[in-house]
């Protein structure tokens, strides 16, 4: 989260976006069901991850899931250009917006587990006020992915641990 002076440039073009496509949905909704009726200012590309990450969270009986639905519902989620080569994407809120920005120049370098790894850690940021959690398991090898860097462990054989992890244990670290 950072609320440098550079973050005013992407949101006041990410605002003109929101109000752009809040009139599209108002006029194309008229007599026809909405393209995607939970997920409102999402891009299409975060549907599935935002529904696996709700999914993995159901099965934690301690994560209040009727709110966590409600904060799901009431975030957006954009792509904007990074502000920084390296930056894949972050989370920032202020009195007007809850929003997780994803580098459109990156997102779509990284394969599958690397996108939701990112999104998974931008949501637990965005839902649980996570902070990062930069403990290593070894060299490259971190034990969450909150830590502060992407590293590339997140994969079909880690995913368990670093749910359990995540849900067990990341979500309970806050600022
Ligand atoms: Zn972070």
């Amino acid at each position: 989260m950072s609320f440098t002076i550079q973050s005013w440039l992407p949101r006041l073009h990410l605002n003109s976006l929101v109000i752009i496509i809040g009139l599209l949905f108002s006029t194309s909704n008229i007599g026809c069901a909405s393209r995607t009726p939970t997920y409102g200012y999402k891009d299409e590309h975060f549907t599935q991850f935002i529904i696996s990450y709700q999914k993995e969270a159901a099965k934690f009986a301690t994560i209040n899931q009727h709110a966590l639905a409600n904060d799901i519902y009431t975030l957006e989620i954009k792509f904007a250009p990074g502000r920084t080569k390296t930056e894949l994407g972050y989370f920032y809120q202020d009195f007007h917006d809850r929003m997780i920005v994803i580098n459109e120049d990156t997102f779509f370098d990284l394969d599958y587990d690397g996108q939701e790894q990112l999104l998974y850690h931008e949501l637990t940021h965005a839902l649980f006020h996570a902070k990062h959690n930069d403990r290593m398991l070894g060299q490259n090898y971190p034990a969450s992915i909150m830590s502060t860097y992407h590293y590339k462990t997140y994969n079909s054989k880690t995913r368990d641990m670093y749910i359990n992890q995540l849900f067990g244990i990341d979500i309970y670290q806050t600022h």
